[in-house]
């Protein structure tokens, strides 16, 4: 069974997050590409919601995409949610964290095998955990 969704007022989700993963994370920002600090992280671990520490991403399924943000293309199970996202002229589906809702990044079809999908997600908006 799934840990109950993580909500926090909007005064206490911007006393725990630096001013960047608070403008990202829970207002839908982006981060400039190849300014975030895991875009180019190679090393084997974990990537966690920065805002509530659920498990999103491994390193096993991070590639190099090219984009400058870093880019899975598989998730952890029940990890994201997916919506709809109309700010820009063009339609894309914005990914979030399941368990409390965090703005992530997008997800795009065009990723490598073995799902054929890119999750382009912001630095700003994981917190990475080495592997033991
Ligand atoms: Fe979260």
């Amino acid at each position: 069974m799934l840990p109950r969704p993580a909500h926090k007022t909007d005064a206490e989700w911007r006393a725990q997050l630096t001013p960047e993963q608070y403008r990202v994370a829970r207002k839908g920002g982006t981060e400039r590409a190849f300014t975030g600090e895991h875009w180019d992280r190679k090393e084997n671990g974990a990537y966690l919601c920065v805002c509530c520490g659920r498990r999103l991403f491994d390193s096993a399924h991070k590639y190099d995409s090219g984009s400058g943000w870093p880019s899975f293309h598989t998730t952890a199970p029940d990890a994201v949610g997916e919506k709809e996202d109309r700010k820009l002229f063009i339609r894309r589906t914005e990914v979030v964290c399941s368990h409390c809702d965090a703005h992530l990044g997008h997800v795009f079809p065009d990723g490598p095998q073995p799902t054929g999908l890119r999750y382009c997600i912001n630095s700003a908006s994981l917190r990475f955990e080495p592997h033991e």
